[in-house]
Formats: C-alpha cells, sequence, structure tokens
C-alpha cells in the first residue's frame, strides 16, 4: 500500500497545502485539533523521527524552523502554540511517515 504523505507529496492525493519547498511540504490536518492544525512533511520518506539518524539533522532543524514561520504566517505566534511529533505506536503515531503537527489559535489541552 502506498504511503499516504508521499502520496500527498507527489500530487497523488488532495491536501490543502500552505507551504511547499524542496524538502517540506506543510497542509492542513484533515481532522483540525485545533483552530490551526497544520501537519509538517519531510518529502523524502522517513517512517518516524526513530528512523532518522545525524544526516536527518538539517531536515529536523528545517520542520522546525519552518513550524515557527508558519506560526507567524498563521497569526498564531503571539499567543503561542504547540509543536507535537507522534512516534511510534505509545506515541500516538498513525500515520507512518515522520510530521510535526502545528497547533494553536486557541489553548491546546492534552496530546493530539
Ligand atoms: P499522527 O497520530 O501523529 O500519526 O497524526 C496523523 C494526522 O494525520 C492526524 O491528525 C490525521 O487527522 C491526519 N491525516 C490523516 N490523513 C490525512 C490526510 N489525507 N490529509 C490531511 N491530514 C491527514
Ligand atoms: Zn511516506
Amino acid at each position: 500500500m502506498e504511503c499516504i504523505f508521499c502520496s500527498i507529496a507527489a500530487k497523488k492525493l488532495p491536501a490543502t497545502m500552505v507551504f511547499e519547498d524542496e524538502a517540506l511540504i506543510a497542509f492542513q490536518d484533515i481532522h483540525p485539533k485545533a483552530a490551526v492544525h497544520l501537519l509538517i512533511v519531510p518529502k523524502v520518506h522517513r517512517s518516524s523521527l526513530a528512523e532518522t539518524t545525524l544526516e536527518d539533522t538539517e531536515l529536523l532543524g528545517q520542520m522546525l524552523t519552518r513550524a515557527r514561520e508558519l506560526a507567524e504566517k498563521q497569526g498564531i505566534a503571539e499567543r503561542g502554540y504547540k509543536v507535537v511529533i507522534n512516534t511510534g505506536k505509545d506515541g500516538g503515531q498513525i500515520i507512518p511517515h515522520l510530521h510535526l503537527h502545528l497547533l494553536g489559535g486557541e489553548p491546546i489541552h492534552g496530546a493530539v
């Protein structure tokens, strides 16, 4: 079965895209848990944070820096926001392609 986020990155599946560069895409979560809920996703497939190595350091840094930029663009930076990377079964990861949740626009309680 094809990876859902690889398919979105390849434009084979639709998503409400808010950012794209050579390394990353960002789009709206289909089941938003907050007023602003974006997913920041590397184009290259890594099944989770657990699969990354030191060679992914730049990519991981880009994910965080783009989260900060997107928070500013979405107008949620001043009040604050949450970034989350669910990892593996106990971490609540459903989609087996590394992604960062950016949540804000209202107080964020609990996990995603
Ligand atoms: P996680 O539990 O960290 O694996 O979260 C996966 C997230 O992906 C969930 O918040 C889902 O709502 C979201 N999601 C699943 N399929 C899609 C999709 N096709 N487009 C946008 N978001 C999706
Ligand atoms: Zn993938």
